[in-house]
């Protein structure tokens, strides 16, 4: 496979196809991101993606789904993911979802009427990183997308019929802005209401901005109880108006959490309060755990 630089899929996406399609994230100015510092983004030679789809189609694997790489794969042009879907599932009759990156910018140039051709073709769901519902946040980690915008394209994606899944980040507003980071990202899910959400947390990776700032003393990361008060506002203010599968089970996480969301909600609050009350270490990942 003509795999550069390292691949990153959803936990979710384990069990798929994985075809690059794109080298790098064409943003990749996130503050916190360093999955592709250093690398220019570009998109992947058509026929390098098809003789990927061809080697990973002749090894027998009995694929269901399929995931397009790098970063942000939703910013190719129509014609061409309509191209590249089409021929994995012509090879692969079994597969009958794929799934890609999106963020905010990548969604807001496609139409409605791409993403409907798109989700007939075989796109199942897209993965948002919103990280946070809080305005300054968002600017200050340089995300290029404000909350009003990503709630647009939210509804877009979920308007043609397409999955979604929605990614926040713990602890990336820093001790300044915990308080209003959590309850702004729980009334921005709760009005988007995705699929899925999941929140992670932020990881300090020494190639980042974020690192820098956190090393020079002027980003300080809450402790471990910081932020699981931060994930319990969260989910305090989180009014989901559909149903979605919550989780922080993702391995930068000190509580795991699947529940079903809105009816789940109560009980998860009333044992993070028995957690936080008690300051049950028990209860949290091990340290070493933690490591990605
Ligand atoms: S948009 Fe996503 S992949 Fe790109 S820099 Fe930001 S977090 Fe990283």
């Amino acid at each position: 496979m003509d795999y550069v630089g390292n691949i990153i899929r959803p936990p979710s996406e384990a069990h798929s196809m994985i075809i690059q399609v794109t080298v790098g994230c064409s943003h990749n100015q996130c503050t916190f991101c360093g999955a592709y510092k250093g690398r220019d983004f570009c998109v992947k030679d058509i026929k390098t993606i098809k003789a990927d789809i061809d080697e990973a189609s002749s090894w027998g694997v009995p694929f269901t789904k399929a995931f397009l790489a790098d970063g942000d794969a939703l910013i190719l042009p129509t014609t061409d993911l309509l191209d590249i879907i089409g021929y994995i599932r012509a090879k692969n009759p079994r597969i009958t979802r794929i799934g890609v990156y999106a963020n905010t910018k990548a969604i807001a140039k496609k139409t409605p009427d791409e993403l409907k051709e798109l989700r007939g073709a075989g796109l199942g769901i897209a993965y948002q990183g919103i990280e946070s519902g809080n305005r300054e946040v968002l600017r200050r980690v340089k995300k290029g997308a404000f909350p009003h915008k990503q709630k647009e394209t939210a509804e877009k994606i979920m308007d043609a019929g397409i999955l979604l899944s929605q990614t926040v980040l713990l602890g990336i507003g820093g001790v300044e802005l915990s308080r209003e980071h959590a309850i702004d990202t729980g009334k921005h899910l709760g009005d988007m209401s995705p699929d899925y959400a999941s929140a992670l947390t932020v990881m300090l990776l020494p190639n980042t901005g974020l690192y820098r700032d956190y090393q020079s003393g002027k980003f300080r990361l809450p402790d471990k109880f910081g932020l699981l008060e931060e994930l319990r506002l969260m989910i305090e203010h989180m009014e989901v108006k559909r149903p979605c599968f919550f989780t922080s089970n993702h391995a930068s996480n000190y509580l795991p959490i699947r529940a079903h969301f809105p009816e789940d909600r109560e009980a998860v609050l009333k044992a993070m309060d028995r957690i936080i009350k008690r300051k049950d270490d028990n209860s949290l990942r091990p340290e070493y755990m933690r490591a990605l």
